[in-house]
């Protein structure tokens, strides 16, 4: 897929049929994932899981069970500090570290990579493009990572057009693990919440693929990512 500097895949519009592209943030977790991996299993739903090099190499019998699944890999970081925070010369290295890491239990090429945050630079941009990997965000972010009530997390899946609509969700929190230190956890049922995410979707009767098999059977929406060109 061919993007312009600085760009994203937000969606992948379906060829036919409704459909909405699930994603996971920021494990694999000993806890969470496991609980999470049930609910997606339960409804034969599908996602893709952006983990962590750090969070692998802790837990990685529970990085294979994301494999053993069925679920898509993604690169979310060697750790989890925002890019503009890492040297250039060790964000790239990093990059090249990690993607071998999850390349050698998924045995195929890691294809997707989403920054921490959300937070992106041209020049993070160019080392993520540089490695072969292409940059997904997402255009739902459910806030689970707020403390909130479910219907406020599930509230912003209302807006999902069904269109091959990326939805940002997180199995996990990091934490200093991953080199970061947002505070405590949200009190967030991870489950629960990601039951109640997947009996909306379908009650709306839409597929839920993977991101590289929503590819294969429709059309990338790229949006700007990066807001400052000058960082
Ligand atoms: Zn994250």
């Amino acid at each position: 897929m061919i993007q312009q500097p600085g760009e994203a895949l937000v969606a992948v519009s379906p060829d036919e049929g409704p459909s909405v592209l699930l994603t996971y943030d920021d494990g694999p977790d000993p806890e969470s994932t496991p609980a999470v991996l049930r609910e997606l299993a339960a409804a034969g739903a599908r996602a893709t899981f952006f983990v962590l090099g750090t969070r692998v190499r802790l837990y990685p019998d529970v990085f294979r069970s994301v494999v053993a699944e069925g679920h898509e890999i993604g690169l979310h970081g060697a750790d989890h500090r925002r890019v503009d925070q890492v040297p250039e010369a060790e964000f790239a290295s990093g990059l090249v570290e990690t993607k071998d890491l999850l390349e050698q239990v998924i045995q195929r090429p890691v294809v997707w990579y989403r920054p921490p945050y959300g937070r992106f630079t041209l020049s993070a941009w160019a080392a993520v493009h540089d490695v072969g990997l292409t940059t997904a965000c997402w255009t739902c972010d459910i806030r689970d990572w707020l403390d909130v009530p479910l219907e406020e997390h599930l509230a912003a899946l209302d807006a999902v057009t069904r269109a091959g609509e990326i939805v940002l969700s997180h199995d996990a929190y990091a934490d200093k693990r991953d080199l970061v230190d947002d505070g405590p956890p949200p009190p967030v049922d991870r489950a629960l919440l990601a039951r109640a995410v997947l009996e909306r979707i379908s009650s709306a009767d839409c597929a839920q693929p993977t991101l590289s098999e929503a590819m294969a059977h429709g059309t990338p929406v790229g949006r700007p990512w990066v807001e400052d060109a000058t960082t």
